[in-house]
Parts: structure tokens; C-alpha cells; sequence
């Protein structure tokens, strides 16, 4: 058995394997690297020299895809580098995550491609690049996206910017159908959110900061949706915070369009009222918004119109978040409890 490791026994979880309709309390049995035996309802017998792990109360599944992170690597190494954004998944169950393209410089040529998956050979999870599809996520000029698909780019996206130019919008559309690749939009009309902090609403006005409109999300979804159309490209809406949004989207699918969406957790748990005492942790792009959205969410969670969650997991450095409300950057640092 030289070289080779032990045999892991997980005893007694939840196994939980969607695919294979399997909800069950059982035991699993790793060895050679491999699942050697899944055993839903009953018990295996540990062999000799394996290392048996109580799983007692704990969900034993397939490792989770989280398909939208931000590592910051290149240039943001101070808030998170590829080696401890993939620690960080690992700790929370992802094995494979998508990594955004608001690097600096940003992923827009297959010489950072390469470099990103480079810096990722030897991390514990499966890091993918998503690419920006326009240079330098500024939505002026088409990218190279030909050739970082050939790097091995999964997919495009100019993350932290929605492509405002709809006639760019159409081009990168045309090109990711062509290349069989999704394009992934940050959903965000910059006027009509520029200066916005926060969810427009009652909270604002009490707050006195400045808001960011549902429809800032809605019309860039709604103009997407009525391009593709015609182009059939894959087109992935990313942390949707608006139920109006998942009401396009339900739409948008019922005619065939091929899209799809994502919702983050903290849309799904948090309103603005986590704004109230200028919780700089409660600043989020796109904003937390009402119950009614979260509601709204859900639904389209259960009836497969949201087809993904994703994190969003996007790092900061402490000082940054200690700024006041209007200035700090966008983004969740710690915990919090649910309204
Ligand atoms: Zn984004």
C-alpha cells in the first residue's frame, strides 16, 4: 500500500446526491482516491487501516460549484490571493469555483489566462476562468475572446460592469454564440445606479443615502433577454437581488430564450433594514433589497427559473469596510443574522 492513502470511512451522514435521487442517512466508503461505496440506510463495515470520520448530523454530498467568485489575483493580493480564495471554498464545501475577470490588470488577453490558471495548478479546488469580453471591462472594444476560449476560458463576463453599449451587448452575444460559450452579465444600468448606495426605498430617504433603483438591474436584464432572442447565445444573469428580474427571466425562458440566472445568499436572507445604523457590511452590489424581492427570489428558486446560487464571494481588506457608509467598498465580511 505504499504511497497510496488510507481508506476514509465517513460514518453515519446525511448523504445527499440529487442525481441519484439518494436523501438518506448511510455511510461512505473512500478508498484509492475514489468513492468506493455509497450505502444509503446501512452500514459498512470499516476495513482494516482506514480512518473512520463521524458525520453524524452533517451533510455528506458531491463538492458544491460556486460558478461566480472574485480571487483578485492579479493585483488585489492584499484582499485575497488564488491560493486562499480556493482554501476559502474548500472550507465551505465549493471544489470548483468560476473566478471573475476584475483583476487588475484584468483577465482580457490569454496571457492572464494563462497566468491565472497557472497560479492555480497546485490549489485545493478547481479554479475556471471567466473572462472579461470586452478590453479592460470598459465595454468600448471586443476582447480577445476567440483566443482565451482556446486558453481555456469557460465563459465571458465583464463582472463589477454591466456592457451598457447595446450594440457591444450584440457583438459579444454574436461571439459567444459562435464560440459556444456563456456570457455572463453584471446586470446594472450605471445611470440610472450612479451614485447609488443602496437599495431605493423607505430606508434610503431615513438614512439619507443615496439610492440604487430595482429597474437599474431590470431594464439592462430586459434589453438582454430582447437581444438574444435572435442570437440563442447562453446568457447567464449573475446575483439577480430584483423579484421583477426573475419575472423577465421566467418569461424570457417560456419562449425559448436560452437563459438563465443566479442568486446570492445574502439576497435571499438580508433586506435594506441591515442598512440601518450605517452597516457598512450590509453595502452590497447589487443592493439588498425588500422582503418582497426575497420572497419573489425564492420562488424562482423552487420553480427552476433561478437555476444556480453563487456567493459572489468578493474580498475586502478591514480598513476599506471601516470607511463610512457612502465610501466603503461593496461587499459581506462576516456574518449576519437574518431580519
Ligand atoms: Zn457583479
Amino acid at each position: 500500500m505504499s504511497g497510496e492513502p488510507a481508506p476514509i470511512l465517513l460514518r453515519g451522514g446525511r448523504i445527499v446526491d440529487a442525481a441519484a435521487g439518494i436523501d438518506r442517512e448511510g455511510d461512505v466508503l473512500i478508498a484509492r482516491g475514489r468513492i468506493a461505496k455509497i450505502a444509503p440506510g446501512a452500514r459498512i463495515d470499516a476495513p482494516a487501516e482506514a480512518r473512520t470520520v463521524d458525520c453524524g448530523g452533517k451533510i455528506v454530498c458531491a463538492g458544491l460549484v460556486d460558478p461566480h467568485v472574485h480571487l483578485r489575483e492579479p493585483g488585489g493580493e492584499a484582499k485575497e490571493t488564488i491560493e486562499t480564495g480556493a482554501a476559502a471554498a474548500i472550507a465551505g464545501g465549493f471544489t470548483t469555483v468560476c473566478c471573475m475577470p476584475n483583476t487588475n490588470p484584468a483577465i482580457d488577453t490569454p496571457t492572464v489566462v494563462r497566468y491565472v490558471q497557472h497560479a492555480a495548478r497546485h490549489v485545493p479546488a478547481s479554479v475556471f476562468v471567466v473572462a472579461a469580453a470586452t478590453v479592460g471591462r470598459k465595454g468600448e472594444q471586443l476582447a480577445p475572446m476567440a483566443s482565451m476560449a482556446a486558453a481555456g476560458a469557460v465563459g465571458f463576463s465583464d463582472d463589477g460592469e454591466g456592457i451598457a453599449n447595446p450594440a457591444m451587448m450584440r457583438k459579444v452575444l454574436e461571439v459567444c454564440a459562435a464560440l459556444g460559450k456563456p456570457f455572463m452579465q453584471h446586470c446594472q444600468d450605471a445611470q440610472l445606479s450612479e451614485g447609488g448606495v443602496m437599495n431605493e426605498g423607505p430606508v434610503a430617504t431615513r438614512l439619507g443615502l443615496l439610492p440604487w433603483p430595482r429597474e437599474a438591474e431590470e431594464l439592462m436584464l430586459e434589453r438582454d433577454v430582447r437581444l438574444n432572442r435572435s442570437i440563442g447565445a447562453r446568457y447567464h444573469a449573475q446575483h439577480l437581488s430584483s423579484g421583477g428580474s426573475a419575472g423577465i427571466l421566467r418569461r424570457a425562458r417560456a419562449e425559448g430564450n436560452r437563459v438563465s440566472g443566479e442568486v446570492s445568499p445574502h439576497h435571499l436572507l438580508l433586506t435594506d433594514e441591515a442598512c440601518e445604523g450605517y452597516d457598512t457590511q450590509a453595502k452590497m452590489n447589487p443592493p439588498l433589497r425588500t422582503a418582497r424581492d426575497i420572497a419573489e427570489l425564492k420562488e424562482a428558486v423552487a420553480d427552476g427559473t433561478i437555476d444556480v446560487l453563487a456567493t459572489d464571494h468578493a474580498p475586502h481588506t478591514a480598513a476599506e469596510k471601516a470607511r463610512d457608509f457612502a465610501s466603503a467598498p461593496f461587499g459581506i465580511m462576516r456574518a449576519m443574522s437574518r431580519p
